[in-house]
Formats: structure tokens, C-alpha cells, sequence
């Protein structure tokens, strides 16, 4: 008998706490040092608000992902943070075993509140270290030293989490090869499950972007960024990290789901400020502004937008939307898989460009698959702006 037919839809859920206890100079995702108690609770009760207007459309699907992140959700007073993931629980069908995932910045965690998140249900933690030198933890202005995440990774081992990521950047102001590579050496000998390696991007609008010039030159070059990139996949995978995407690896059986869940293009409903969605083949965005955002939930029969953007993917963006997903992950695209889902041939359609980056070592071709190799994940966004013939694929898609 088949069974799958009677099966609910899988669905992601993503909550964004934009508040942070400082704000480092290259940041710009939303978030604020707001501290005020009523504000906090304030925003908690809007998330919930927001969460339960999507109950009814959600009865049908299962959710096997949450992920609280931000900004930094151990930010908030433990017993707000207790009171979100009551509600999450009590709003959705999660699943036996759903992975659920907290970002924690380490000098926010204590042994108990992780012991309370475990009981709750998280069994996932994703730690932000970014570097073990003290120095270049400086220049990022990170409010957490070396020691401080040690203690906090030890505590989340002795409150019983088993799957921790570890955050690390490379492209820090005064950041070395070698000073990378201690990085690694520190993070892999601690054996968190999971690893995400990010380039430092230096974005408007934020600190770092006003002192371009000065930023850039304490930094290391962009050869010296390609070596380290490279470098660090070798160091990683010899340390028993599979890469599965261009910035993330695992050991095995420890990738992570939700994250998938973008570059597979499957459902995923984002609440909080500044959110992203895609469900029911509509991709939205909430709005960034806290306030309107916490006065919109609150009546939700107002004329206030919630909204940001709301856009109906259709066939030609869910083909490029797909490419760009695909060339993220490490198994890359397959051309026959790409032909039954949209009826037509990668090849007819992208092919003379993408075999000019096979013959310039950018990407491999294989048995009808195509992926991108090292170098051309360091210049990922450039490749698949020029396949693609986008313009700009601005913030949506990184390089790394
Ligand atoms: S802790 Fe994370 S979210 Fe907060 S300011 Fe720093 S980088 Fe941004």
C-alpha cells in the first residue's frame, strides 16, 4: 500500500531575533543592541502572534527543521526564549527527531540555560567563534574571547548537545594563512559535528564599510583568500569534514537539514523582522523595521504592511532560482535531473557557458554532472551572474 500519498508536506521554520548585546563593526544583518525587558517580550509575543496566523495554513505540513537564529537569540531572557520554543511546539506539527538548531554567540550561554534548551527539544547549537586569535576577535569587534568559547562549547557538551556548528571567517583584518590555519586546527580538534567557513564581506552601511580602505589593507590579499579557501578544504576534509556547500561542512551524517532546505528549494516560512519565505510558490520577505514590525502583528487588521516583498516564482526565475541553488552545493547540477523537472536541456540552455568554465578549471563535468570546484566557489557569484546573464545577484546569493 502506498503510504506517501497520506503524507503531510515537510516544512522549515525559521525565527529571526535581531538583538544583540553589541554590534560588531562588519554586521549587517537586522539586529539592534535593544535591551529594554518590555521590548524583548514585546517581540517575543509579536513572534508568536505571527507564528499563529500561519497555523491554519500550515495544519498540512510537517516540520522537520526549526532554526532560531539572528542577531542572537541567547540575547534574549531565558524565560522568553523558553516561552518562543513552547509556542513553536505548540503551533506546529513538528516532527519525531525534527532537527532544531539555536545560534548562540559564546558569551551569551550559560551550562543551565543550554541544559533547559536541551530538555526542550534543541538538540542543535551553532556557535559564532569566527577566529581563536584574540587579536583578530579585536578587530571584528566580537565581544567574546577565545577562552569565553571554549567554556561555552564545553558547557553545550556537558548539557547533552551533540550537534554543535561552529562558525569561522577568514579574510579578517591581520588575519594570516598560518593564523587560519590555527584557527582550524583549534575548531577540528574540538570535533563539533558541523563547520561553516565564511569570507568576510565588507558590506555598506556598516563600520567596516566606512573604513574600507584602512580594512582592506591590514587584510590579505584576494590571492592570499583563494589559498586559504583552498587550503582550508583540504585541512578540513583531512580532518574528517566532508564539504557539502560552499560554505559549510560536516562530518558524516551531520549536515545540516535546514540549511538544505534553501539550496533544495523546498518550503520554508520565515517570522520576524526582515524574514524570509518560500511557500506555496510565493517567496516573501518581512518587513525590517522593528516597530512596524511588532505594530503590524499586533493588529493585524490594519493597513500596516507586513510584507516587504511577495513574489510569484514562475517557471523561468524556479529554473534560475534552481541553477544558483544547485552550483551552492558541492554535487552541483545534474543535467538529466534538470531536464525532467523543467522539460528542457541544461545544456541547450546553458551550456556553451558552463563548459567554458569546465575547460578553465572552474568547474568539473562528469557523467552529466556539473559542479563547481574550489576556485570557482571563491568566485561563485561572478559565474553564476554570467550563466545566468543577471545583472546582479546583489545580497541574495554570495560568493562565499
Ligand atoms: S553577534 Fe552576529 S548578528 Fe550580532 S552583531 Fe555580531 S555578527 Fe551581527
Amino acid at each position: 500500500m502506498r503510504t506517501d500519498i497520506f503524507e503531510n508536506k515537510r516544512l522549515g521554520l525559521y525565527f529571526h531575533i535581531p538583538f544583540c548585546l553589541s554590534k560588531c563593526a562588519y554586521c549587517d544583518f537586522n539586529s539592534s543592541v535593544e535591551n529594554n525587558a518590555e521590548t524583548l517580550t514585546r517581540y517575543v509575543s509579536a513572534l508568536i502572534s505571527h507564528m499563529e496566523s500561519y497555523k491554519l495554513c500550515a495544519k498540512n505540513h510537517d516540520s522537520d527543521s526549526v532554526f532560531i537564529g539572528g542577531g542572537t537569540p541567547t540575547a534574549l531572557p531565558e524565560e522568553e526564549l523558553i516561552r518562543l520554543i513552547r509556542a513553536v511546539k505548540k503551533t506546529f506539527n513538528l516532527t519525531k527527531g525534527a532537527e532544531f538548531t539555536v545560534e548562540a554567540n559564546p558569551a551569551t550561554v550559560s551550562v543551565n540555560l543550554l541544559k533547559k534548551l536541551r530538555r526542550m527539544g534543541v538538540n542543535r547549537l551553532s556557535m559564532g567563534l569566527q577566529s581563536a586569535d584574540n587579536g583578530e576577535l579585536k578587530a571584528l569587534s566580537r565581544i567574546h574571547t577565545r577562552q569565553d568559547f571554549l567554556q561555552s562549547y564545553r558547557a553545550a557538551r556537558a548539557a547533552g548537545l551533540d550537534n554543535i556548528n561552529v562558525d569561522v571567517m577568514f579574510g579578517i583584518p591581520y588575519q594570516t594563512f598560518d593564523s587560519l590555519m590555527k584557527t582550524l586546527d583549534f575548531v577540528t580538534r574540538l570535533r563539533p559535528e558541523h563547520i561553516s567557513l565564511y569570507n568576510l564581506k565588507i558590506e555598506p552601511g556598516t563600520p567596516f564599510f566606512d573604513e574600507r580602505k584602512n580594512i582592506k589593507r591590514l587584510s590579505a590579499d584576494e590571492d592570499t583568500e583563494l589559498a586559504m579557501y583552498v587550503s582550508a578544504i583540504d585541512f578540513l576534509s583531512a580532518r574528517g569534514y566532508y564539504q557539502y556547500e560552499i560554505s559549510n561542512f560536516a562530518r558524516s551524517g551531520y549536515q545540516c537539514y535546514h540549511n538544505l532546505k534553501y539550496w533544495n528549494c523546498e518550503e520554508y516560512l520565515g517570522f520576524g523582522v526582515s524574514a524570509h519565505s518560500y511557500f506555496d510558490g510565493n517567496r516573501f520577505s518581512i518587513i525590517g523595521n522593528l516597530r512596524q514590525y511588532m505594530d503590524a502583528v499586533e493588529d493585524m487588521t490594519s493597513e500596516a504592511p507586513l510584507i516587504a516583498e511577495n513574489e510569484r516564482i514562475e517557471d523561468r526565475e524556479r529554473v534560475g532560482e534552481y541553477v544558483m541553488l544547485r552550483f551552492r552545493l558541492n554535487e552541483g547540477l545534474n543535467s538529466m535531473e534538470f531536464a525532467s523537472r523543467f522539460g528542457v536541456s541544461f545544456e541547450k540552455m546553458y551550456g556553451n557557458k558552463a563548459l567554458r568554465y569546465v575547460k578553465a578549471g572552474f568547474m568539473t563535468y562528469k557523467d552529466g554532472n556539473y559542479a563547481l570546484t574550489p576556485r570557482g566557489m571563491f568566485v561563485s557569484n561572478y559565474i553564476l551572474s554570467d550563466i545566468l546573464e543577471f545583472e546582479d545577484l546583489g545580497g541574495y546569493i554570495g560568493n562565499i
